[in-house]
């Protein structure tokens, strides 16, 4: 089928079968299209939680799904692609966290939302990248086990009165944006501003002109006077900062910031998930009540 087919066929069958269909950033721009809802992992599990529809479809990676499903047990949540995963999530693993816990007894575990449900339900809270900072200063407790992502919580930490654990991961997609990199780009775009997500390695943060989560990224651009922006996150930011901020000029770094496990789901995944109501995402009942008490933790603070 042809893509804008294809497109109309799923706003029909959505509109048919009372389903909402929320993606990510990152998502492929035909696949944004499509969406009901378009947002990073903060808005994500808001709206996930808000919502009336039966059954929501998400297009993301799969632990922002479980989350769409934890907070709303009693919904059909559907991903179109269920191997669809988070590389930085991966570096978490449960077992492993378990362990450091021990060694780190009086610690507060402040998860980052890219972790599975398993590494949730032993932490004390979640945070995005939107209200890292926040979080980790309202949580009670002077020390911090800070995990996965060792970039987004250094970036944090250098600013916090706390003692903060840093897990030793990262986001493939963001680490390989180094500074060398975007210097190439600002060579020949000298007028640009630096923007970039706290994935980014600590010598890309340091020397930004603003670091922010990707939707702090998408209204940065809507509201600087600035005309063109060399952008260091995910290529599937740049869709809706177009969208936002027609006329402005969008740059990336090389290579290309593209994540393979996002862009894993496609319209035709997307067309055969509403059509045969697959692939259905389920969490064991009692992991979803402890990654619950961290979510709603998150919300808290
Ligand atoms: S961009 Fe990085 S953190 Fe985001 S889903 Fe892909 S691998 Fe995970």
């Amino acid at each position: 089928m042809d893509k804008t087919v294809l497109q109309q066929e799923i706003i029909k069958l959505k509109r048919n079968q009372g389903v909402i269909i929320l993606a990510h950033y990152y998502q492929r721009p035909e696949v944004q299209d499509i969406a009901d809802f378009v947002g990073d992992s903060l808005e994500l599990s808001r709206k996930a939680a808000q919502t009336e529809e039966e059954t929501i479809l998400f297009c993301g990676v799969t632990f922002m799904a479980e989350i769409a499903k934890i907070l709303s047990p009693q919904k059909k949540v559907l991903i179109p692609y269920p191997l669809a995963g988070c590389l930085l999530a991966d570096m978490a693993e449960p077992r492993e966290v378990m362990e450091t816990k021990k060694d780190h007894p009086s610690a507060k575990v402040v998860a980052y939302v890219n972790t599975y449900a398993q590494v949730k339900a032993l932490s004390d809270t979640i945070c995005t990248s939107a209200n890292a900072r926040k979080v980790m200063e309202k949580m009670e407790g002077e020390e911090i086990l800070f995990l996965p992502d060792k970039n987004l919580g250094a970036y944090h930490a250098k600013t916090l009165n706390k003692k903060v654990v840093l897990w030793n991961g990262h986001c493939p997609v963001h680490q390989r944006i180094t500074w060398e990199s975007i210097e190439r780009v600002k060579k020949d775009h000298p007028q640009a501003l630096i923007i970039v997500h706290p994935e980014c390695p600590p010598e890309v943060t340091e020397k930004a002109d603003f670091v922010g989560s990707t939707s702090q990224l998408v209204r940065f651009v809507q509201d600087s006077p600035a005309q063109s922006f060399i952008v260091g996150t995910e290529d599937g930011t740049l869709h809706q900062m177009k969208k936002k901020s027609p006329g402005k000029t969008f740059l990336l770094p090389f290579p290309l910031p593209l994540c393979d496990q996002m862009k894993m789901i496609t319209l035709e995944r997307v067309y055969r998930s509403l059509k045969e109501g697959i692939y259905p995402v389920e969490v064991e009942e009692e992991i979803a009540m402890k990654a619950e008490k961290a979510i709603t933790r998150m919300f808290e603070l």
